[in-house]
This record gives C-alpha cells, structure tokens and sequence, in this order.
C-alpha cells in the first residue's frame, strides 16, 4: 500500500468507514492503492444533520476568525505538500512536480478567498427622510460540492475556499478516483480548528449523492466541475427545487496564433501546456488555429517538443507526463484518434497507447483535422492537439467560436488591433494573450454558453455562494 493514506468519510467532525467500499487504482501500474468508503443514505443523513449544525455556527462566526482558521488550514497544506504531492501522483498519475504544484494552487484559493472574506461589503441606499436602505450579502447556506478528478487538491480547495469564507457549511463529493486530495484538505481544517460539521467529506455513487443531496430544501447551492452533460443533468435537479447553481464544466479551447508572431516558439509554448496533466484540464489548449504562413513551421515545432517528451510514472524523476486518469479516457483518446484519422486527418505525432500496463497514452498532434472528426465537437480531455491553419483573424474568431463551448481560449499575437478584435470577438470566460495561463485565484474564472454559469476566483469568487438581502428601514413607525 506505499504510504497511500487510510481512506474515510468525514462527518460532523469524525472520520467513519463504511460496509461497502470501491477500489482505488493507481493509473501508472493500475495496482490498488486503497479502499474507498461509499456513503449510504444514513451517512448522507448525518451529513445533512451536521451541516445545518455547522451552518448554524459557522454563518455566525466572525469574518476574521473564518480566515484565520482557513489560513491555518492553507499553512498546514502547504507544509504537508510533498506528502499531499506523492498521493495525488499515486492516484491520478501526473508528475510528482505537478502535484506540487496544484497543491501550492489549492493552497492560494483557499489563502485569496480567506482576504474575500473581509471584504463581504454590503451597501446603505439613501431614501426617504427618516429611510435607510441597508444591503446585506450573507452565506446561502449548505453547499453541496461535487468536485473532478483532474485536479484531485486544487479543485476540492476551490469549492471549500468559496463556500467556508462565505460563511457556508458544505458536503463535498469528491471524485472517487482520486479521493486522496479531499481527505488531506479534511484533515488540515480539523486540525485548524474548523467546527465539526461545517465541512463533511462523502464518497460514493456520484448519481445516487447527487440525487439524495439535491433536492433537500437544506441545500442551497449546487457547486459542480465536470462534464456539461452532467452539469445539464444536475443543473436540472436543482432548478426542480429552486436550488441555484455553480456550474464549471466543458471546454474545447481554441488557441488563435496571428501571423506576426515566432511560430517556432509559440509552437513550443503551446505544445508545453497542452500535455500539462496529460491533457486533462478543462482550460487545456486543444484547437490551435494557425494562421497559413506560419502553418508548417508551427507544426514542426509543436511535433518536435510532444515527441520529446519523457511519459512515464510520474513518481519517476524527470517525467513530464504521466498515463491518463482512468481506463475510459485511455479508451476515448483511442476512439477519438482512429476517427479523426479515418476522417482523413494527419496523424503526426503519436495516436496510441504505450504498453500494455498503465494507462498511457502519447503526446498526440493531429493535423488538417476536418470538421467531421469526432474530436473537433467533442472535448478529448486527453493529450491530444489538433492544429489546422487559417486564412486570417477573421476565419480564427469563426472557427473558435463555431463550438457551444466557452471556456478559456488563447491568441497570439503582437498587435494591438488583433488583441482588441479577439477581446471583442471571441466568445468564452476567459481569454489569454501571449500566455496559456487561464486562471488564477486573483481572476474570476468560469464559462460562456454550455461552458456553465457563475465564477469561481477573484472579486465574483464569493458571489455564487452569498444571497443579497435588502432591508428598509423607517425610523419612524409608518
Ligand atoms: P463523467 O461525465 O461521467 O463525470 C465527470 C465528473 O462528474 C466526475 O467527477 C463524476 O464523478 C461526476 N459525475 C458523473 N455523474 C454524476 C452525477 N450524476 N452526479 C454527480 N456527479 C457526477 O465523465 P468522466 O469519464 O469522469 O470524465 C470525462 C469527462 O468529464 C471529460 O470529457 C470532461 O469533459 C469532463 N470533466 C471535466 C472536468 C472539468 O474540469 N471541467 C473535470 C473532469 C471531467
């Protein structure tokens, strides 16, 4: 079991196992690292019970005393991070380098939202002689939380950040292939002092939660990462009950490369972030529109650096990408691959799996993809590239925005004028120039069309997970 942590849910401030459990495999050897506890409808029962206790305190609890006890628990990840690192690799397969990265990331929502959370101003509107008109932003209440496995730290922190500084009790659902992430973040606020109860961590039959926690008039939000299909599927639940919703789900993101830039280094630049966490990103860079001069000097570039790099466990030093998550990606990025060839794409770097134990798969470039491939609809949420020229800007913004996804999207570009027809013109929630970086705790970050609602990060970070209240106040009676 090599040091993978002893797994439990995390209720009214207690650890249980439960009768059932699932395994948890590693993707680098596909061993069993752990037993995962599945929650029954009594466990779900008991969250419910002590998140209305801790909501009860918590939304009582001084700002500042919030933070403090969010910072503690941010410091104590933070030291922990090479462990935490080492079990995400484990369980996810990403390079033990990224691992320690997203921790350092997780750690930043949690420390960024801790400042918002002083900052929860209302405002006073004038009135009448003898009328104030005071607004009040206040916690909505319990959370229900539902967070990926791609990010198995940073996206649980996330959901955690804006939900505890707000002032909320949540139940997190974190991904039951990498649960490891969610049960470190669990232990860091109990040892912080966070009161039991305001944050419960379940796992489980991601359907039957979903469906048992949703419609309890108790829950006042539905937080959500993931695919749109499920987001739709849940978003309707929700709304069955009145139940808002913070919906973070698909891309497909377009990368606009002008012709006025360096291909030979954009293709580097672009080809480096795409393999980030094998392709599993939702903000990954995916179609890279490049305008036709540069086409063939790009592509070279971009094949050079994804059949240079080092795939392996990524426990092993110098490895730069790991194997997919699971067995259905590794099954989907097959799929996706013979299609588009068969479709008459160019295959030119990559298209299969590598051996037969693990899940990897290699750094794929597809080129000249046509519009009839699978994959030019569908996210492949795997590392694969697709890159096909463009005659100008203009036919750029059209491919980019011819998806109904709205996500991240790139250009590249030295012109002033191009970046302001991209500002204006390409459709998503987030737009990066010069830089695949697409969020961080400081931006606000969500999507546009089936990209989902809400943000997370920034000064909108908080606002999904507060109601306003007006209160009007006479000073007389009348
Ligand atoms: P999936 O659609 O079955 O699951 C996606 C996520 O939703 C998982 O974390 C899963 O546990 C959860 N989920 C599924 N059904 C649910 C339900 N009824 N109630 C609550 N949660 C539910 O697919 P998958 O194979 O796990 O992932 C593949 C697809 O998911 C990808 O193609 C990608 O589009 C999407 N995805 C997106 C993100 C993101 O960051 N936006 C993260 C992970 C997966």
């Amino acid at each position: 079991m090599t040091g993978y942590p002893d797994l439990h849910l995390f209720i009214g401030g207690a650890w249980r196992k439960t009768a059932d459990t699932l395994p948890v495999v590693n993707p680098a050897d596909e061993s069993v690292l752990g037993a995962l506890p599945v929650a029954s409808k009594t466990d779900l029962d008991d969250a419910l019970d002590a998140a209305a206790k801790g909501f009860r305190l918590w939304s009582r609890t001084a700002p500042r005393e919030r933070q403090d006890i969010i910072l503690r628990a941010a410091r104590i990840l933070r030291q922990r991070g090479d462990e935490i690192a080492r079990h995400i690799t484990m369980e996810h397969g990403k390079p033990f380098h990224e691992g320690q990265a997203e921790v350092i990331r997780g750690s930043e929502f949690l420390e960024w939202d801790a400042g918002e959370c002083l900052r929860l101003y209302g405002r006073v509107i004038p009135g009448a002689e003898g009328i104030r008109h005071t607004v009040l932003r206040q916690p909505i209440g319990t959370v229900a939380a539902f967070a990926p496995w791609n990010f198995p730290m940073s996206q649980p922190a996330r959901k955690i950040a804006g939900a505890l500084a707000s002032g909320c009790s949540v139940i997190l659902k974190a991904a039951e292939e990498t649960p490891a992430g969610a049960l470190h973040i669990a232990r860091a606020f109990q040892e912080a002092g966070l009161p039991d109860g305001v944050l419960n961590l379940v796992f489980g039959v991601p359907a039957e939660i979903s469906s048992y926690l949703i419609p309890q008039d108790q829950v006042r939000l539905v937080a959500f990462t993931g695919s749109t299909a499920v987001g739709r599927h849940l978003t309707g639940l929700a709304s069955q009950h009145m139940t808002s919703v913070l919906m973070e789900l698909g891309g497909h993101a377009p990368v606009i490369v002008c012709d006025d830039v360096d291909p030979v280094l954009t293709g580097q630049v672009g080809a480096s972030r795409k393999y980030r966490n094998a392709g599993q990103v939702c903000t990954s860079p995916t179609r890279f529109y490049v305008a036709q001069s540069l086409f063939s000097a790009f592509t070279d570039s971009f094949v050079a650096r994804a059949k240079g790099l080092v795939v392996g466990d990524g426990l092993r030093a110098g490895v730069q990408m790991g194997p997919v998550a699971n067995a259905r990606r590794l099954e989907a990025m097959q799929v996706l691959v013979d299609d588009a060839v068969s479709k008459g794409a160019e295959l030119r770097a990559g298209g299969r799996r590598i051996g037969n134990k693990g899940y990897f798969f290699e750094p794929t470039v597809l080129a000249n993809v046509p519009d009839t491939a699978k994959i030019m609809d569908e996210e492949p949420f795997g590392p694969i590239a697709i890159l096909n020229p463009v005659t100008s800007l203009d036919h750029g913004i059209l491919e980019a925005n011819k998806l109904p996804y709205g996500l991240a999207a790139y250009g590249f570009t030295h012109s002033a004028a191009n970046v302001d027809r991209m500002m204006s013109d390409v459709e998503a929630g987030n737009l990066s120039i010069n830089t695949l970086e697409a969020s961080l705790p400081e931006t606000p970050f969500g999507g546009v069309k089936w990209s989902g609602y809400g943000r997370e990060g920034g000064e909108e970070g908080l606002h999904a997970y507060t109601v306003v209240k007006n209160v009007s106040h006479r000073m007389a009676i009348g």
